[in-house]
């Protein structure tokens, strides 16, 4: 019997469900927003929930990202190398799309840093989507 064959069998297969089960932990970070950004400034932030294109003029060119069933994509851009339309989708958390000749990268954040099946009970939005724009406080209030 070749008892080293099975035991060494065995082993590589528990390897390989210990690195499944580590890489499912990495990958399973699902992300909740885009941020677009130009040259290290946030030109914007996109919630993965809508599908939407967003078109980025820039001095640098011309990027159309497209947000699609919670993943993000190039779909079109007027750089020189196109190689930005050739990253795929995006959908998890760390994930990009860099165009460098337009200096954009488009990154996935992940709001929810809970584990998977309680992210839904934390879900305390508080509506911050525009309070950047939403500056217009009145000088003064009378009574
Ligand atoms: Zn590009």
């Amino acid at each position: 019997m070749k008892k080293k064959d099975i035991i060494l069998g065995i082993t590589i297969i528990i390897i390989g469900l210990i690195l499944m089960f580590v890489m499912k932990l990495y990958n399973n970070s699902q992300g909740d927003e885009v941020i677009i950004k130009v040259d290290g400034k946030i030109y914007g932030k996109y919630s993965l929930d809508k599908n939407q294109e967003i078109e980025i003029d820039t001095e640098y060119g011309h990027n159309t990202v497209c947000i699609e069933n919670r993943k993000a994509y190039m779909k079109e851009a007027d750089c020189p190398d196109g190689y930005c339309k050739h990253q795929g989708h995006i959908s998890k958390g760390n994930q990009t799309i860099v165009c460098l000749p337009h200096k954009l990268v488009v990154e996935i954040k992940v709001n929810d840093k809970s584990s998977g099946d309680n992210a839904k009970l934390g879900n305390n939005n508080v509506s911050k989507d525009n309070d950047s724009e939403d500056e217009l406080i009145p000088d003064a209030i009378v009574k």
